[in-house]
């Protein structure tokens, strides 16, 4: 609908809505400024992923599915959006900050010849137009920005935003619209191994355990994977730990890797370098344990703890798996 706030749908690739749609959703709905809409690109949309958007609030769900759609190629998803948006005039279009939307956005943005605001940590309208809040400087500065035109489309900081509430019942109003058949031109993937760790992935989980240079080695990462898989937490790392090979990029905190909000955030042997801080300052609650007292993440973290971290580690882990069994 013209004047929408559409929403695009991070998925899980099993054909359903990732956590961090309920607060771009949550979001959009917060601002009133139109109504809610998801677009969603996919293979195989799930009728309870469509339920899950329609139950978080959006009144309308753009459901593109075709084979070309997955995976994720920036050139067809683009297109594709490009021509909806043409023909819709949505007011606004909004997504999570994840590797994909990070890359898709800024195209469509291009596409449709309009300015992009990434990474956004809060968002107002001011007059009707809309403002945006966003780290710069590696998160030194909050610098607030806005569009000359729309749409205006932005990327939101996962675990920033207020959830939308979800709620059981409402019926998925569903348009499959008539789009130009996709055809990809490039061939990306060849095929797709997911390793499962079982622990939850970096930028949607609530507890971050991260290990840098001080970790000594890859080997000692199974540590920190024991206290994680206690707490439920998610493994990080420091660019000196993924740049000496002992972790994949895809575990980078930071400037250069990724940006997380978790509710908790614990780094150990990570001595908190400006660019490390840039991913990883805006978390709720932040621990850090160091043996150098003058470790520049003592001056951001709430709790920390001078010490090695290799007799800290394990028993904090017993400690933590006792009051989770309590
Ligand atoms: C353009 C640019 C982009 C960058 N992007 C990123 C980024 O995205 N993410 C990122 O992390 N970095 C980034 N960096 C690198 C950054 O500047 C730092 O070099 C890096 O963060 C350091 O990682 P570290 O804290 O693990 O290692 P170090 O700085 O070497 O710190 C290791 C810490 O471990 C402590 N330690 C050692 N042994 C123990 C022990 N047994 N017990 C407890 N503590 C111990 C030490 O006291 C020290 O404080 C970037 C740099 C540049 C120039």
């Amino acid at each position: 609908m013209a004047g929408a706030f559409w929403c695009i749908v991070e998925d899980d690739r099993q054909g359903m809505p990732k956590k961090v749609m309920a607060e771009v959703i949550g979001e959009a709905t917060r601002l009133g400024a139109g109504p809610v809409e998801a677009v969603w690109l996919t293979d195989k949309a799930s009728d309870a992923g469509l339920k899950q958007l329609a139950g978080l609030g959006a009144t309308k769900i753009w459901l593109l599915e075709d084979a070309a759609y997955a995976p994720y190629r920036g050139e067809v998803w683009t297109g594709a959006v490009a021509e909806l948006a043409v023909k819709e005039s949505p007011k606004g279009i909004l997504g999570p900050v994840t590797s994909r939307q990070r890359e898709f956005l800024p195209r469509l943005a291009a596409r449709l010849d309009v300015g992009l605001a990434a990474d956004c940590v809060a968002l107002a309208l001011d007059g009707g137009t809309l403002v945006a809040t966003r780290p710069v400087y590696a998160g030194k500065l909050l610098a607030r920005v806005s569009w000359t035109k729309g749409p205006w489309v932005a990327t939101l900081r996962p675990n920033v935003f207020r959830p939308a509430d979800a709620q059981d019942g409402r019926t998925p109003t569903v348009e499959r619209p008539a789009l130009a058949a996709p055809a990809a031109q490039m061939k990306l993937v060849e095929r797709r191994e997911e390793a499962s760790t079982g622990l939850p992935e970096l930028a949607e989980a609530e507890i971050v355990v991260s290990g840098g240079r001080g970790m000594k080695g890859p080997e000692n990462y199974t540590i920190l994977e024991d206290m994680a898989r206690v707490i439920g937490a998610a493994v990080g790392a420091s660019r000196a730990a993924v740049d000496a090979g002992w972790r994949p990029h895809r575990h980078q905190i930071g400037q250069t890797g990724r940006t997380i909000s978790p509710k908790l955030y614990m780094g150990f042997g990570v001595s908190g370098a400006i660019q490390h801080l840039a991913g990883m300052r805006t978390s709720k609650v932040i621990v850090a344990v160091n043996k150098d007292p003058e470790a520049p993440i003592f001056k951001i973290a709430d709790y920390g703890i001078v010490a090695d971290l290799f007799e800290v580690v394990p028993q904090l882990t017993t400690e933590l798996k006792k009051l989770m069994e309590k």
